[in-house]
């Protein structure tokens, strides 16, 4: 099963892209996950994108698509995967289908600007393992602390209010044109993204049922 979820920034695909992996028991591959941990690794790649990623721009579709390619070469992508933050504009929509072959799916998650703003502005994660915390949605026990690990959390760089305004914008203006785009060819479902997680998780799978 090969799925693509879009949605604007923070519109919940991280999240509901974990959730699917598990469920379907296949890979999830986030773009910007890839290149962030470039970034952390420190080496050229991650120099050459980290201005551009703290500031909310996009990088450029050569870079994300080669290691796109690469990366569902690995075993654990043999029997399909959820892209998350891939294809952000049409050209990488068009270009896509030559790396993945035919793709199943596509959810596109719908939230409102100011849902957004409030979400990613709150954002909260732990470095150590991962676990993603809100400070008024779901906070953690002790402030500041990972429930699950004791590490001290920690605040993407681009999640606040302006580079998150500015991510909507690029959303708005270079990556809503991809829902058209997997409309007219008779793959989109549209979800709801706002509510309950799990919620929103079975309305995923609910789209999913024709899919094999
Ligand atoms: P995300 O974690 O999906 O919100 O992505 C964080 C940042 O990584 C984005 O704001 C972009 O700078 C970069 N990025 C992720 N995926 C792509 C992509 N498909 N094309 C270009 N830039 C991307």
């Amino acid at each position: 099963m090969k799925l693509v979820l879009i949605g604007g920034p923070g519109a919940g695909k991280g999240t509901q892209a974990k959730k699917l992996s598990k469920h379907f028991d296949i890979a999830h591959i986030s773009t910007g996950d890839l290149l962030r941990e470039q970034m952390k690794l420190g080496t050229e790649l991650g120099k050459k994108v980290s201005e551009i990623m703290n500031a909310g721009g996009l990088v450029s579709d050569d870079i994300v698509s080669a290691m796109l390619a690469e990366r569902i070469k690995a075993d654990d992508c043999k029997k399909g995967y959820i892209l998350d933050g891939y294809p952000r504009n049409v050209s990488q929509a068009e270009g896509l289908e030559a790396i993945t072959g035919k793709l199943d799916k596509v959810l596109c998650f719908n939230v409102d600007d100011e849902v957004i703003v409030d979400r990613m502005t709150g954002r909260r994660g732990c470095p150590k393992c991962g676990q993603m915390f809100h400070i008024k949605y779901n906070p953690p026990k002790k402030d500041g602390i990972c429930d699950a690990c004791g590490e001290a959390l920690v605040q993407r760089k681009d999640d606040n209010a302006e580079t998150v305004r500015n991510r909507l914008k690029v959303y708005h203006e270079t990556t809503a044109p991809v829902i058209d785009y997997y409309s007219n060819k008779g793959i989109l479902a549209e979800i709801d993204g706002v509510g309950d997680i799990d919620e929103i998780f079975a309305k995923a799978v609910a789209a999913l049922e024709d899919v094999k």
